[in-house]
């Protein structure tokens, strides 16, 4: 079972293999990490700045901006999934990587979100927490 201080490399081991169906993808996106947008545009050769304006928006969760690859609202395709397939699959999201289905995903995704979005000092990004933990029945450690 996984922890908050888990290491990303614990984190990385506690997921069955992505099967690349692109199931997952045709209801949205994942989060960003600061480095992620990095290696998109490199991947991509073009700008971050082209990046974040032409394939990525801004999202305001657990009191925070963060962002994610745009998707067609309100539960459509990631703008990267291309033949069920993602076309920046080496260097996708950490989110991405890590939140794949089945329960392990479900512990990578709240790993993800307290520890790279939630605020513990900060009461509205702990509210929207708390309901997050309430709706899909987790009490995080
Ligand atoms: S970036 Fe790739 S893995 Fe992430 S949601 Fe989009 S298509 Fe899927
Ligand atoms: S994580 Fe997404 S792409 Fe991978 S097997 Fe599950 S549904 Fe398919």
């Amino acid at each position: 079972m996984l922890k908050k201080n888990s290491s990303l490399k614990e984190v990385l081991k506690n997921q069955e293999p992505c099967k690349l169906c692109g199931k997952c993808c045709e209801y949205g996106s994942g989060f960003l990490v600061e480095e992620d947008a990095k290696k998109i545009a490199k991947f991509l050769k073009i700008s971050e700045k082209e990046l974040k304006e032409k394939h990525l928006e801004k999202v305001r969760i657990y009191n925070k901006g963060m962002l994610r690859p745009k998707f067609n609202k309100p539960y459509g395709k990631c703008i990267f999934i291309k033949d069920k397939k993602c076309v920046i699959h080496h260097v996708k999201p950490l989110h991405c990587k890590i939140a794949c289905c089945g329960e392990p995903g479900k512990q990578n995704d709240a790993w993800f979100r307290i520890n790279y979005i939630v605020n513990e000092k900060d009461e509205h990004s702990m509210s929207e927490w708390k309901e997050f933990e309430k709706r899909n029945k987790i009490k995080w450690k």
